[in-house]
């Protein structure tokens, strides 16, 4: 598509935008009474104005019902989280047994690599990216350490080439290649949530496979932005939080998958808690755990129904956008993004920012990651003060993304607008 920098481009495109309508469905924060440009969607996705009515269904039939609510309630909490698996797999590709919601992400990383990281003296290392988020650092930090070898050895960062931003596949495959059979596990983000980066996980399990490894993703920035197969590409575990693009809350609840091929393994060993029991003997009370066989065999804990109440809000509008439309607006959407801070950049002899986020649309999702060479901060901290919601990553990082389901070409327009000013003021 020819893009136009113009207001006029703009509005058309969000005319003829079959996903136009949903913007409609979520609280726009506000700014001087107008709605602000809201491109931090990767990290705290708005609130669905559904969300308060989904909730307030859970805290009436406690009220009216108490404990009986477990099997009165108008959705049974019992069974609450039966809900998701069907929609979940639409999201990330995969089948419903292998996909569960649950805890928070970091936590079920852990129960994860409970199962799926069993290193020995020959085959104990996790090749990871350089500049994962951090709680996925401390986690895998954390997990060597558990098992009596030292991070500094057993962790294998990718790092990208010298003055490069971005990892490149053949580099990722040529380091798991490299320490071959000592290799327990290879632990990728999906889409990095510093440069924006998608990795091409087929590829990348393929190559753990080789290894005889596991393979295993933190989604927390693919879950809801990017097209996933992850059955199909024989992925054997992941795991995604629901409060970025999947716009259910604060601490919302997160999801696990795991491949199918594992669910019957009586071998991996796993932590275990009551919701995970098979179902019909469950209440029976006996000793010996005897696991549920879908990825539900992982859960500890019974449902957290109020939190769910809110992820079950977002992901009916979610389904009913459906991934492919959304992840087809997104590459228009973000692509007109890149445009139009070239076309700032022009007006900067190209020198003032540069996008470390992959040019090419098959290597990202919404999120572009500019570095601001100049007043950085500055630029950032102005451009919050005119109504545009982005993040600050240090040194000198602004990370923008618009989402398909709420943002509009308009919105990306009118950033360029307020950028282009603010960068002549500061
Ligand atoms: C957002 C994010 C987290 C946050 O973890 P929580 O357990 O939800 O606090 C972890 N890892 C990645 C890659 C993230 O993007």
């Amino acid at each position: 598509m020819e893009f136009e920098n113009t207001l006029e481009f703009a509005k058309k495109s969000d005319e003829l935008d079959t996903l136009k309508q949903f913007r409609q469905k979520f609280f726009i924060p506000q700014h001087n009474e107008q709605d602000c440009i809201y491109f931090t969607g990767n990290s705290l996705g708005l609130q669905p104005k559904s969300v308060s009515s989904y909730i307030q269904q859970e805290l009436d039939d406690w009220a009216r019902l108490g404990v009986e609510g477990h099997f009165d309630a108008k959705n049974p909490w019992l069974s609450y989280h039966e809900i998701f698996p069907k929609q979940l797999s639409d999201i990330v590709g995969c089948l419903p047994a292998e996909v569960v919601a649950m805890n928070s992400l970091t936590v079920n990383l852990h129960l994860l690599m409970v199962s799926f990281y069993r290193p020995t003296q020959q085959r104990y290392k996790i090749i990871c990216e350089a500049k994962a988020f951090p709680s996925d650092q401390y986690a895998l930090e954390s997990q060597v350490r558990f098992h009596g070898f030292d991070p500094t050895t057993g962790i294998i960062e990718v790092c990208p080439g010298k003055g490069e931003n971005i990892l490149r596949t053949e580099d990722i495959l040529s380091v798991i290649e490299q320490h071959g059979d000592q290799v327990a596990l290879v632990m990728f983000g999906g889409v990095n949530y510093y440069t924006g980066q998608y990795f091409d996980i087929k590829a990348i399990t393929a190559a753990a496979h080789k290894a005889g490894a596991y393979a295993g993703f933190d989604l927390a920035h693919a879950a809801g932005n990017i097209e996933l197969h992850l059955h199909d590409w024989d992925v054997d575990f992941a795991c995604w939080c629901s409060y970025k693009y999947l716009n259910s809350g604060p601490g919302g609840v997160a999801g696990l998958y795991i491949h199918e091929k594992h669910l019957a393994n009586k071998e991996l060993p796993r932590f275990a808690g009551w919701w995970g029991y098979t179902k019909e003997t469950r209440f029976q009370m006996e000793k010996g755990f005897e696991a549920i066989p879908t990825a539900e065999g992982w859960q500890l804990s019974n449902a957290p129904v109020l939190s769910m109440a809110a992820h079950k809000a977002s992901l009916d509008i979610f389904i009913e956008a459906g991934m492919e439309r959304l992840c087809s607006k997104a590459k228009l959407l973000t692509g007109y993004l890149l445009f139009i801070i070239d076309e700032i950049n022009k007006l900067n002899d190209g020198r003032l920012i540069e996008v470390i986020t992959p040019r090419d649309e098959k290597e990202r999702g919404c999120q572009l990651s500019m570095v601001v060479k100049q007043k950085g901060k500055e630029i950032f901290n102005e451009l919050n003060r005119r109504g545009v919601i982005s993040d600050w990553r240090e040194p000198d990082v602004i990370r923008v993304a618009p989402v398909p389901l709420y943002n509009s070409f308009e919105d990306v327009w009118k950033f360029g607008e307020i950028v282009k000013s603010t960068i002549s003021r500061v």
